[in-house]
């Protein structure tokens, strides 16, 4: 098998791991041997989970990376077969120009369409879409026995509904063909609406979700007091001007981040004035705009390797949905931790996830209330107030989503995800990540599949 010497990290660049051994995937007609491996295998992207789920400490990464090819493009259907490291970037270029968009997109578009489907990613509209897994039609599965499977809802239909959301553990997903959405043009009709309350959050929510496409909020979370937080509610919907579909997109460019900034950089005190100039920033309590998709969709890919913001120790994103009958007293309940603990969350992102199901077995997405919140790493102290945080979600009937976790323990996860034993018959006997051996008892046989 050919390597490569790069360690695969994750957007946290916490924890750090070193892989035994990186394999390039570059061709679906010679791929690598891997009945013979003595380490746990997993595929592995652009690393844009947060954590260690596509991590594989002392295993062997398969890098997707390369397998980046687009197969067939049905463009009166909408319907697109590529390789599974094609970007989401790389087929909005694609597809965009031709009258189509995709049919979920999360808040960066340097996400493969393997850890799409792996991670049964939701976006801006799951109140009306649900998860990118309702839009994959079938995709082809390499198992470490050498089989090739053709999975779709009436192929391979449960190793289908396992892979979906399977955190690449039932096999390497080789190419994968989606629905698309159709658009007239490239553009969004948007309204920022700034929030006093958690409370008016709620009601923004309730007379946008109907006739809005795309919600979600950024939110301060440092306030106190009974509003529980303040922020900037951001809905839109595609543009419907057939005359803009010819008006060019000017293209951004984006700034960078040379170094990993000293961590005493974003604390509490730091991350308050930042929060108040940023909410104040917008005077009216309503704007009302036209604009790309780009900035709209992905404003943090305006800025190359943010992560380095949070410093070299890295940083821990935590994101929880909780029902909504709990909503409420559950985000008091988070934030006032959060508050006390002196730990600042730069950014923080609201939203409703709607009642549409996932197919995914152990998909995160469900109906609720959903905060991600992003923690610079400081050791103990960091870790500590995230197990708090767990015990009100869990004590909540929430989930916390795995593609961004780096450290819940393992009495979470299976309390969280108790249809992990049911998902656990579909892994491939020698796949593993180090999120899974972290989180539960399961052994990953080490020996030669044919030894
Ligand atoms: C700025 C930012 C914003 C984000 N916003 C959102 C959001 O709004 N919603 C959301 O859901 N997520 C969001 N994410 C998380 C991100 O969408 C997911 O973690 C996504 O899965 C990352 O894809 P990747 O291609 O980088 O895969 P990696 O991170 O490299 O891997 C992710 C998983 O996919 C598996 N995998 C990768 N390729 C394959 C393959 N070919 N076959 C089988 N398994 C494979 C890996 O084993 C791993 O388990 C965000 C991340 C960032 C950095």
């Amino acid at each position: 098998m050919r390597t490569e010497n790069a360690t695969p990290q994750s957007w946290g660049h916490y924890p750090t791991v070193k892989p035994a051994q990186v394999t390039p995937i570059f061709w679906r007609n010679e791929l690598p041997d891997l009945t013979n491996v003595k380490q746990p295998l997993l595929p592995f992207a652009y690393g844009r989970s947060y954590g260690d789920s596509c991590l594989n400490e002392g295993g062997i990464t398969l890098d997707m990376s390369h397998l980046r090819r687009f197969i067939a493009f049905d463009e009166q259907a909408g319907v697109l077969r590529c390789e599974a490291g094609v970007s989401l970037a790389d087929v909005l270029e694609l597809v965009v120009p031709r009258g189509w968009f995709l049919p979920v997109s999360p808040g960066t578009k340097f996400v493969s369409i393997g850890g799409a489907i792996a991670n049964d990613i939701h976006g801006k509209n799951h109140h009306k879409a649900g998860t990118f897994g309702r839009y994959v039609i079938s995709f082809e599965l390499l198992r470490s026995n050498g089989e090739r499977l053709q999975c779709s809802a009436t192929e391979n239909e449960a190793l289908f509904r396992a892979t979906i959301g399977g955190l690449g553990l039932t096999g390497v997903i080789l190419w994968a063909e989606f629905r698309l959405k159709p658009i007239v043009n490239p553009y969004i009709v948007m309204d920022s609406i700034r929030f006093e309350s958690l409370d008016e959050f709620f009601d923004i929510s309730a007379e946008s979700d109907h006739d809005y496409e795309y919600t979600m909020s950024w939110v301060d979370i440092l306030i106190g007091g009974a509003a529980l937080c303040r922020g900037k509610f951001m809905r839109g919907n595609h543009n419907q001007e057939a005359a803009l579909a010819t008006k060019p997109v000017k293209k951004q460019f984006p700034l960078a981040i040379p170094i990993n900034l000293p961590t005493f950089v974003l604390n509490s005190l730091t991350v308050k004035a930042f929060n108040e100039v940023y909410y104040h920033v917008q005077r009216e309590k309503r704007v009302h705009k036209i604009v790309p998709y780009d900035p709209f969709f992905y404003p943090l890919d305006s800025i190359h390797e943010w992560y380095r913001l949070y410093g070299k120790r890295g940083f821990l994103q935590y994101q929880f949905v909780v029902p909504f009958t709990t909503g409420h007293d559950a985000m008091h309940d988070i934030l006032g931790r959060i508050r006390k603990s002196g730990e600042g969350s730069f950014l923080t992102v609201l939203k409703k996830f709607g009642d549409i199901s996932s197919p995914g077995m152990l998909s995160f997405p469900r109906p609720g209330l959903t905060l991600a919140l992003d923690f610079s790493y400081h050791g103990k102290k960091t870790l500590a107030l995230l197990n708090d945080l767990d015990t009100i979600v869990r004590q909540s009937g929430g989930v916390v989503y795995p593609a961004k976790d780096a450290r819940m323990t393992p009495e979470s996860f299976q309390a969280y995800y108790p249809q992990w034993h049911e998902f656990e018959q579909y892994i491939d006997p020698h796949f593993s990540s180090s999120f899974w051996r972290r989180v539960t008892p399961s052994e990953v046989a080490l020996l030669p599949v044919n030894g």
